[in-house]
């Protein structure tokens, strides 16, 4: 399968930083060692970056390019990745964000939602129920800006201190559990 991995931010704007943690530095680690993981279970997978810079000189040239990057070489999935924050310092949890509508992305939505309750049972998955879904649906622009399945996770809040810590102890099995809820979905794509 092909997947385009999309570690959030970078550059300019270095995303949620809090508790010794810098989004753009972590999820840029987080998407490299997951590109190389999927590469060696067979998958081909690219990063929209390799490094700490942003793809334009805006916020939203940037998001357009990651964008236009899926919609060129439309991988069968758009992974984007990031941690969140919040005011209120007790805030944790992860969650998975797709576009509107029932779509392969909640399919998509679900195998990782699946794989990370069953890597991190002890985690808390902060779910939208209204929509039958685990997934909260969005518009995140680089969820209505690309064409084929695409997600967002937020793998935790970096403004909380134990999860601050739990994102840097576990990076590897947060990798692998990315990796399983991708291969789960490959399976449906393939019987489908
Ligand atoms: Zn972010």
């Amino acid at each position: 399968m092909n997947i385009l991995i999309d570690p959030g931010h970078g550059g300019f704007d270095p995303g949620a930083c809090s508790n010794g943690l810098r989004e753009a530095d972590y999820v840029l680690a987080v998407g490299r060692y997951l590109m190389t993981y999927l590469q060696t279970l067979g998958h081909e997978a690219h990063l929209t970056r390799s490094s700490d810079h942003a793809l334009g000189l805006s916020k939203a040239a940037d998001l357009e390019e990651r964008c236009k990057m899926e919609r060129s070489w439309r991988p069968a999935l758009f992974l984007s990745i990031h941690c969140n924050a919040a005011s209120n310092e007790l805030a944790r949890g992860f969650e998975i964000w797709t576009s509107p509508g029932q779509t392969r992305s909640d399919v998509a939505a679900e195998s990782l939602v699946e794989a990370f309750a069953a890597a991190f049972p002890q985690r808390l998955i902060r779910r939208d129920l209204a929509d039958g879904d685990s997934d909260k649906e969005s518009r995140f622009r680089v969820l209505t800006g690309t064409v084929g399945p695409a997600v967002l996770v937020e793998l935790g809040f970096v403004t909380h201190a134990e999860e601050a810590q739990w994102l840097r102890d576990n990076q590897i099995a947060i990798v692998r559990a990315l990796a399983a809820g991708i291969e789960g979905y490959a399976r449906t794509q393939e019987a489908a």
